[in-house]
């Protein structure tokens, strides 16, 4: 497979944090994605999207194990 915006064929599994936005906090989910070497296009299969779904949907009840990491900043 080629990229589909680039066209190349360096296309590889990486490990990527996805971002939730919830209203002002940003939550960082490790997910393991193919992403273009060239470009940094990511492709997300159907497991990947119903995956960072759910925990979206449980974050948004409550639920899940989060840990502070860092600060969100607002330039300006
Ligand atoms: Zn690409």
């Amino acid at each position: 497979m080629n990229c589909v915006i680039c066209h190349s064929p360096r296309i590889e599994v990486e490990e990527v944090k996805e971002e939730i936005l919830l209203d002002n906090d940003v939550v960082l989910i490790p997910v393991k994605l193919l992403v273009c070497k060239n470009c940094g296009e990511r492709y997300y299969d159907r497991k990947t999207m119903r995956f960072l779904e759910k925990i979206e949907e449980n974050l948004r009840k409550g639920e899940g194990h989060l840990k502070e990491i860092g600060k969100v900043l607002m330039y300006g």
